[in-house]
């Protein structure tokens, strides 16, 4: 069953990130800077290098991918919530090499910004905790209104 709350658009902040910085840690220390706790974040650029992520649904367990190359980031797309009472950032990525070849996952901490200009959207809204979920083995929104 879906669950879904209803949020309000409070702000918009844009810019770009440092070379050199961990894209995933980055984004996660802009939200805190600007007291950030619920919104969307976007995102395009290049990376130096990347780990990406795929959940395992049989083991429940994440494996990385290290992608050790240059490569655009052609998407980043994620949302910010808050996990055990931090704010967390949650997002995947779509980046492309040299041959415009494509891999895509879930953001992982080891991804190095070369250039990165990020959007990110607040919201006002009811507090959206992960928490574990059983049926999955994720930490995901438990929404109970
Ligand atoms: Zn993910």
């Amino acid at each position: 069953m879906a669950q879904m709350i209803e949020v309000k658009q409070t702000k918009k902040i844009m810019g770009r990130l440092g070379c050199g910085a961990d894209l995933l840690e980055e984004i996660t220390a802009v939200c805190r800077e600007h007291d950030i706790r619920l919104g969307r974040v976007e995102a395009i650029g290049a990376v130096k290098k990347a780990s990406i992520g795929f959940y395992d649904q049989q083991t429940r367990t994440y494996a990385y991918l290290a992608l050790n190359r240059e490569m655009e980031i052609t998407k980043l797309s994620g949302n910010i919530s808050v996990k055990d009472g931090q704010v967390f950032v949650h997002a995947h990525v779509t980046l492309a090499d040299e041959t415009g070849r494509a891999y895509g996952g879930h953001l992982a901490e080891g991804t190095i910004v070369f250039a990165c200009e990020c959007i990110i959207e607040a919201f006002e809204g009811p507090a959206l905790e992960r928490v574990f979920d059983g049926e999955t083995g994720l930490a995901l929104w438990d929404i109970r209104e």
